[in-house]
């Protein structure tokens, strides 16, 4: 039999997204070299780093770490700050809405920045590539095995041990699966478009999202003239968006936003998202962490999925960077344990608040619309709720 090769970093990231490459970063820029780090990811062509473009919104909290990590000057130059934010609800897209007009800061700073996601990851790739002793491999992994003081993964010919093992894997993830690690899940039956569009007037840096009964639709600027559409259908209506040629798909988009952004002049990179709802029930195992959407997959409605897994490689990294300093067991049972700690309050309320949104805005239940518009108007006329809603979307924790 084959003898395989063993290869001991200290810490092995299964999966090569946005928060892996924050988690392995933000270690190495604080630790330098002392952690012999290993990126496992079974994709080689990243699709993100392609000629598709998706609009990524982030909050204060990211904007924060990406300061403490010396690379927001990097970013900054290609964000659009989003300066005030539109929230209405209307029975049917023709009919009277209601509004909810959102200042978009906290304490006189931006509260959250649109990003072309492609930006974001060339420059932490960049960043990462720096450090010689992150090590990024191309694998599936076959295995795990839990040991007292190592975990082993066996990945096609080879055996990878360290000391702790994160899985960033997304929410499909295999480490999850193979560790038998469960969530909770539901499917949101929603489909995602998500497309780029050109138009006549200046977006004036507004963010404005819609919620139809048929599921929230939503439009970011991402320059002057070019703002990024997230459109939420129920699943056996999307074919209908799906099979209209451009010039009806404008339309309908026009229907929601001429009167902001004039007429469309041009839709482009169209592409589509299945939503569903994970949460880990553990943010850990022995020796293992969870976190980003293997941890949590949440309604892209307030655009925080990204942000709360950052929130996540925050906490995660803090107490690996404490136990190297005092010389610890970087995968010990407490550090993981104080981690899922710090970690869930903030993952289970913005999931649910996402997903409690979600169920009362895109139905058809006639009863509901007083209730929605009423939730909205109360919203409107009480500012201590619009300014925490905004601390809220910030990612920054809401004191009372
Ligand atoms: C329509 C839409 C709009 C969104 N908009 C926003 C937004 O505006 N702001 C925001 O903050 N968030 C947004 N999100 C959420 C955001 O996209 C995700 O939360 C984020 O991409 C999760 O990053 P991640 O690194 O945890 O996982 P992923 O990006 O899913 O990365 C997982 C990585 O693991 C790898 N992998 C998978 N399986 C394996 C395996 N078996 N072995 C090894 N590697 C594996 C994959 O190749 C991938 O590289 C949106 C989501 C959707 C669907």
């Amino acid at each position: 039999m084959k003898q395989l090769n063993t290869v001991y970093s200290d810490i092995i990231i299964v999966g090569n997204g946005i928060t892996s490459q924050f988690l392995a970063l933000r270690l190495s820029k604080i630790l330098g070299n002392r952690l012999a780090i290993t990126i496992i990811d079974k994709e080689k062509n990243d699709s993100r780093t392609s000629e598709y473009v998706r609009s990524l919104s982030v909050s204060l909290s990211t904007v924060n770490l990406c300061k403490s990590m010396g690379i927001w000057e990097l970013i900054e130059p290609h964000t659009h700050p989003i300066r005030k934010i539109i929230i209405s609800h209307s029975v049917s897209n023709e009919e009277k809405r209601s509004f909810l007009n959102l200042d978009n800061r906290v304490n006189d700073e931006v509260a959250s920045y649109i990003i072309d996601e492609r930006v974001l990851r060339k420059v932490i790739s960049e960043e990462t590539a720096k450090f010689n002793n992150i090590n990024l491999i191309h694998t599936n992994i076959n295995d795990i095995n839990l040991g007292d003081d190592l975990i082993s993964i066996k990945a096609q010919d080879q055996i990878l041990t360290s000391k702790l093992v994160v899985a960033g894997d997304g929410r499909k993830s295999i480490v999850k699966k193979l560790l038998k690690i469960k969530s909770i899940s539901w499917d949101y039956n929603q489909t995602a478009l998500s497309c780029l569009i050109k138009h006549k007037a200046n977006n004036d840096n507004i963010a404005i999202e819609n919620f139809l009964h048929t599921g929230p639709i939503a439009l970011l600027p991402m320059g002057k003239r070019i703002s990024s559409v997230i459109w939420s259908v129920q699943r056996d209506k999307i074919h209908e968006i799906k099979n209209i040629c451009d010039s009806d798909l404008k339309l309908s988009i026009e229907k929601q936003f001429k009167s902001y952004i004039g007429e469309i002049t041009a839709i482009d990179n169209s592409s589509f998202f299945e939503l569903n709802f994970s949460i880990a029930q553990k943010l850990y195992v022995k020796r293992c962490a969870v976190m980003g959407d293997a941890a949590h997959s949440i309604h892209p409605l307030a655009g925080q999925g990204t942000n709360l897994g950052l929130r996540d490689i925050i906490s995660l990294s803090d107490g690996i960077i404490e136990a190297v300093k005092y010389g610890l067991d970087i995968g010990s049972i407490n550090n993981l344990q104080e981690y899922q700690r710090l970690r869930m309050p903030d993952i289970l309320t913005s999931a649910l608040a996402y997903d409690g949104i979600n169920r009362l805005y895109s139905n058809s239940i006639v009863g509901l619309n007083p209730i929605k518009d009423l939730a909205i108007s109360l919203a409107e006329s009480i500012p201590i709720i619009k300014k925490n809603l905004v601390k809220g979307g910030s990612g920054l924790a809401i004191k009372s």
